[in-house]
């Protein structure tokens, strides 16, 4: 693979997974071909079963394929050591889930200087970036609320806000509007496409709702492991 095609973004070649062996042996992914470029918003849609989640588990470098390569922000993370794969998933690539899993003792403001806090120490630096992100997500005036003072879309706000702490060059999003109502899940998509393009992060986002689809650069559909 040539350092062109993996200087950023996410880049899958041939990738298979494959749980379970023998009677019990699911193919979850097969043969899956992806790239996703900076700044750009890649939407996946499939059936329930077809494959999504693991997609995301294995750009996110937290499952190892079975075959095949996976290359974030220019590094393969196929290659790496489990401890370098550790890092770079920590540095490299943002998280957001189906409901935030924010804990529930901290501020909005606290869940975006955790993750400061986690990467060593807390600078001014840091706590600008958590400022101008909380603004950005339109939290400012609730960023010293707890999560059960938040509402189900802002507590997901804050959760995209807090995926981008640590400037990530991928951002991978699974179903994060599943909670919410139809008008809520078309802003918390808006905001999470455009600050992907503001930012420069390549962003994969999962849905299985096809009125989301619009705010997605690009749309590619998975059946059964496989992509169109
Ligand atoms: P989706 O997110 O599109 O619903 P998943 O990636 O969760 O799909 O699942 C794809 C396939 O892999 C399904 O057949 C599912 O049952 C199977 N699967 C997912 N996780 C595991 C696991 N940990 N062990 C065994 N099979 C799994
Ligand atoms: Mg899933």
């Amino acid at each position: 693979m040539t350092a062109t095609a993996t200087r950023a973004g996410l880049t899958l070649s041939g990738v298979t997974l494959r749980y379970g062996a023998g009677d019990t042996l699911v193919t979850a992914l097969d043969g899956v071909d992806l790239t996703v470029g900076p700044g750009e918003v890649v939407a996946v849609a499939g059936p329930s079963g077809s494959g999504k989640s693991s997609l995301l588990a294995v750009a996110g470098a937290l499952i190892a394929p079975t075959e095949g390569t996976v290359a974030v922000g220019g590094a393969d993370v196929t290659a790496a050591t489990p401890a370098r794969r550790t890092a770079l998933r920590r540095a490299g690539i943002g998280y957001v889930f189906q409901s935030a899993n924010l804990l529930p003792s901290l501020t909005a403001r606290d869940q975006l200087l955790l993750i400061a806090h986690l990467a060593g120490r807390v600078t001014r630096e840091d706590r600008d970036r958590a400022d101008g992100l909380l603004d950005a997500v339109g939290m400012t005036a609730k960023a010293s609320r707890r999560p059960h003072e938040l509402s189900g879309g802002e507590r997901q706000r804050v959760g995209i806000a807090r995926a981008l702490m640590n400037r990530p060059a991928l951002l991978l999003a699974d179903e994060p509007t599943a909670a919410l109502d139809q008008h809520r899940a078309r802003d918390v998509v808006a905001l999470l496409a455009g600050q992907a393009r503001d930012r420069g992060t390549a962003t994969v986002l999962v849905t299985h709702d096809e009125g989301l689809l619009g705010a997605a650069d690009r749309v590619v559909r998975i059946r059964d492991g496989r992509m169109n």
